[in-house]
């Protein structure tokens, strides 16, 4: 097996996982412990739940620490490699506190690769399509820099992942003190499956959520925008594929499904495997909202022989099923107040 411990220098390291206790970072974490890897989440519980690591809580290969990433990682954690996920993802979340966004971004990503300078280990960047903005070019590839408004609430965000990016490839060329680190920065676009949260707020959470509970499927604008939506455990391939393949590619790679959908298209899906009596609501479109999202995924082929394999009318119905088993959950616990849905899998 090709884990990260090849290139180390002891053999009681291990992985770090930034933000493991979200959506991506705790499907990653269960994915490398299934691969045989010493795994630290180290997560400030914003958006994560300590319910997504329940499978997690007896592993003996696999512990939590509890910490901001704006904080410096204390020293003592022994890894060979850092998987930085923490931020939060969906819009309304990281737009609740931008100021934290932006620092998450800039200060946690630079406290990581400190950390990862100090123990020579390699890191992954859990950076966005969001770098390419409200893009005028499409499909997207990684040599468009992409049409970012700097000042509006998306900002920080897309500025903060930028900049991410920036310090990333700095730390690469060796200019962040310490010796250069072994980076990988992975452009993630739509990602969705089993375990986002139902108050996520990002479109496949609230659709599937409304449509079960027999409520409006709220659209904003016309719904005729694109997005391409990834399933979870493609993109956790693709994550783990990026950091251990060798030499690392010499800029960031897009990971995402090239299968784009309009907003209206998605709800129509929805609709048609969920037995529901919602129908779609129109609302206003939120400001600098991307009109067209869709990955070129060439270069995460020719360096990781990555591709997604799940598409989209595959990966819905394991997801419908996610959230309504959770609705399940939340009737048969009649002591559980309805509206809490994040005290259904263990918000701490
Ligand atoms: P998520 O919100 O479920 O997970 C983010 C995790 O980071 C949470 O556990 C949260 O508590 C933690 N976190 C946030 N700020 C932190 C901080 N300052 N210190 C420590 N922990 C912090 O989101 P997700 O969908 O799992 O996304 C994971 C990563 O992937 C994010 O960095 C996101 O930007 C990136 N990404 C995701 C998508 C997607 O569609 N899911 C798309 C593009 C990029
Ligand atoms: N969206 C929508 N209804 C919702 C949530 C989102 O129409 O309830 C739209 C949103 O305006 C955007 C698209 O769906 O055009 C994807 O939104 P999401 O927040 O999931 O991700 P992002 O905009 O970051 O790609």
């Amino acid at each position: 097996m090709n884990t990260f411990r090849q290139h180390s220098k002891t053999r009681s390291r291990a992985v770090l996982v930034a933000g493991g206790a979200g959506f991506l970072g705790s499907t990653l974490c269960e994915r490398l412990i299934a691969d045989g890897e010493r795994v630290i989440c180290l997560d400030n519980m914003q958006t994560g739940t300590t319910g997504n690591l329940a499978a997690l809580a007896r592993e003996p290969r696999f512990s939590l620490v509890e910490q901001d990433v704006c904080d410096p990682v204390p020293r003592s954690l022994e890894v060979d490699a850092v998987f930085n996920l923490a931020c939060a993802a969906s819009p309304p979340r990281y737009q609740a506190d931008p100021v934290h966004t932006m620092m998450t971004c800039v200060m946690g990503t630079h406290h990581l690769l400190d950390h990862c300078a100090a123990h020579g280990a390699r890191f992954v960047q859990a950076s966005t399509s969001e770098v390419y903005g409200d893009p005028r070019e499409h499909p997207q590839r990684e040599d468009y820099w992409g049409h970012v408004n700097p000042i509006g609430p998306r900002a920080c965000y897309d500025e903060g992942k930028r900049a991410a990016e920036t310090l990333c490839f700095d730390y690469r060329r060796g200019k962040g003190g310490g010796g250069a680190v072994d980076v990988r920065v992975a452009r993630i676009f739509n990602t969705y499956g089993p375990r986002m949260r139902p108050d996520d707020g990002r479109i496949v959470s609230n659709l599937i959520c409304q449509a079960l509970a027999d409520q409006p499927l709220t659209i904003y604008g016309t719904g005729e925008q694109t997005r391409s939506f990834c399933y979870v455990d493609d993109m956790i391939e693709g994550l783990v594929r990026l950091m251990r393949v060798d030499p690392a590619p010499d800029g960031p790679v897009n990971l995402g499904n090239p299968g784009e959908f309009t907003i209206l298209e998605l709800a129509e899906m929805v609709l048609d495997l969920v037995e529901t009596t919602s129908r779609v609501a129109h609302e206003p479109l939120p400001t600098d909202d991307p009109q067209r999202r869709r990955p070129d995924v060439s270069r995460a082929e020719t360096h990781l022989g990555w591709r997604p394999t799940t598409p989209l009318s595959a990966g819905l119905p394991p997801t419908i099923d996610w959230f309504a088993g959770l609705v399940q959950h939340r009737r048969a616990d009649r002591r559980a107040p309805v509206a809490e849905a994040s005290a259904l899998h263990g918000v701490a």
